[in-house]
């Protein structure tokens, strides 16, 4: 990407909504001194009032909801009736306050010995970059945000070019949470120059949360640096009903979760295997509630599924669809009761294809898009290997009865969630993680302070 200035293409109506040059390179330079002097000093600033800090800056955020709410619609199409995201924002947040402490104490030494003081202490990294993605842009940036401040760290902001109004939301959360001048800022830089950043090792870790060829090209600038990454990226999270599922509760969360913000989760469910006895009754389930979406402009209130957030991200979808079509599968939705879908813009009708298999892209690539294809399963042994045959690991759902088979089943699973009778949630206790090209590294609960700290060893012996 070599222009100067990042363009924000409204998916409403296909307009030019925000246009912010990048940043100049000089500019650049002051933002990463800025940021090391403050960190220098915000590092010895103790825990709890680096809290009250990180808290304030929550609490500036989330008096912005009513600005903001409308301003996700405009930048990337989610419907305004869903009420934007910083309840979670608020619970991720505010629970990686309350264990900080904890996380970060020293550990000592598991065999204590006379005369001897023997611990390992928590170091901030330094400089945390946060490569932020579009389709939740509060609640994925927040996840490392709020932890990195807290562990003593200064932030660096990258927001997506879609979604670039949120990262000043950040900026004016941060200033008026009177955070010291330096500590957290947003840049507006290009491909390139977040290359660079990376490449020169000015900074000290990065969070990267995108697509597979987005956290490639990350790891390749990265290279040589030893810039520690976390990589969290794309998936193709499957779920699978069990014979012993409660039948309604899995349609109406299966669609929920395939079709929620129009797909575009990165823990969506993309593919549902369904145990044979429950499956014709669960495809007439899920078709007649998908039916029953509203794709429309996502500012009026009646709308339940908005534009995807860019005409080329519903072409793919289009594509795959019409692949899977080619090859044999059943398109159960007939487009044509979406009249917001013309066909060639960002509104796409939603749609449940069966008869599919995995030599179709839309049961191998992320689709990150509201479409979902179904199979019918003999038996766990059958849908464990379908579950296990992709490229990706995010997340996996189980629809059973049986707390002690999804255990079981989860235990044989790659994926970095196993989820039992819901679906496309983050729990801030437990780590946020994948497996194969769905990345590297934690996000959330303790774990998320190990990658933003080094460990410091003390050994100290009395003579
Ligand atoms: P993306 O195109 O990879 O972009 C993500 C961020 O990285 C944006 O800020 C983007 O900037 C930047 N970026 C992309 N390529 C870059 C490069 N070569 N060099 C430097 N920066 C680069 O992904 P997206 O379309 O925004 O987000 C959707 C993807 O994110 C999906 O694949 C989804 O599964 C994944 N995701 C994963 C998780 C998870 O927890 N695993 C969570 C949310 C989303 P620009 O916008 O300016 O291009």
């Amino acid at each position: 990407m070599a222009e100067t200035d990042i363009v924000c293409t409204s998916p409403i109506d296909g307009r030019e909504l925000v246009r912010r040059p990048i940043m100049s390179e000089a500019a650049i330079g002051a933002a990463l001194s800025a940021a090391r002097e403050a960190q220098g000093k915000w590092r010895h600033v103790p825990l709890a009032e680096r809290a009250a800090k990180v808290l304030a800056m929550l609490d500036a955020l989330v008096a912005m909801n009513q600005e903001v709410v409308p301003e996700i619609a405009q930048q990337m199409g989610r419907p305004v009736r869903y009420g934007g995201e910083f309840r979670g924002v608020e619970e991720r947040a505010r629970y990686m306050v309350r264990i900080a402490e904890e996380s970060l104490k020293d550990i000592p030494a598991a065999d204590p010995k006379d005369g001897f003081r023997r611990m390992i202490k928590r170091e901030p990294v330094g400089l945390v970059l946060v490569v932020a993605p579009w389709n939740y842009p509060y609640l994925t940036a927040i996840n490392t945000i709020a932890p990195a401040l807290m562990a003593g760290n200064a932030v660096l902001l990258k927001h997506a070019s879609q979604t670039i109004l949120a990262g000043e939301r950040f900026q004016m959360a941060a200033d008026r949470a009177g955070l010291p001048k330096g500590l957290f800022q947003n840049l507006v830089l290009s491909h390139d120059q977040t290359s660079r950043i990376l490449g020169e090792g000015l900074v000290d870790h990065c969070n990267f949360t995108g697509s597979v060829s987005g956290g490639k090209a990350i790891e390749r600038a990265a290279a040589g640096s030893f810039t520690s990454l976390g990589l969290e990226l794309g998936g193709k999270d499957p779920a699978y009903v069990r014979a012993d599922a409660n039948i309604e509760n899995a349609i109406e969360n299966l669609v929920d979760g395939a079709f929620f913000n129009s797909g575009q989760c990165c823990c969506g469910i993309e593919r549902i295997y369904v145990h044979e006895s429950h499956y014709d009754r669960f495809v007439e389930g899920a078709v007649g509630l998908v039916n029953k979406y509203v794709l429309g402009n996502p500012l009026d209130e009646a709308t339940t599924l908005g534009p995807m957030a860019h005409k080329r991200f519903a072409d793919l979808v289009r594509q795959q669809n019409a692949e899977a079509v080619a090859k044999g599968a059943k398109a159960h939705i007939d487009a044509k009761r979406f009249a917001a879908d013309v066909g060639n813009t960002a509104y796409l009708a939603p749609q449940v294809l069966t008869n599919v298999d995995h030599s179709m892209s839309v049961m191998r690539e992320e689709s990150f898009g509201p479409t979902v294809g179904i199979m019918k399963v003999k038996n766990d042994e059958e849908a464990i290997r379908l579950m296990n045959d992709s490229p990706y690991g995010l997340s996996a759902a189980i629809w059973t009865s049986d707390i002690e088979a999804a255990e079981a089943i989860g235990d044989k699973l790659e994926t970095g969630t196993v989820f039992m009778n819901r679906c496309d949630y983050l729990d801030p206790a437990l780590a946020w993680t994948g497996v194969k090209d769905t990345g590297r590294g934690a996000s959330l609960s303790k774990l998320a302070y190990e990658s933003l700290t080094r460990p410091k060893s003390f050994h100290l012996r009395q003579i």
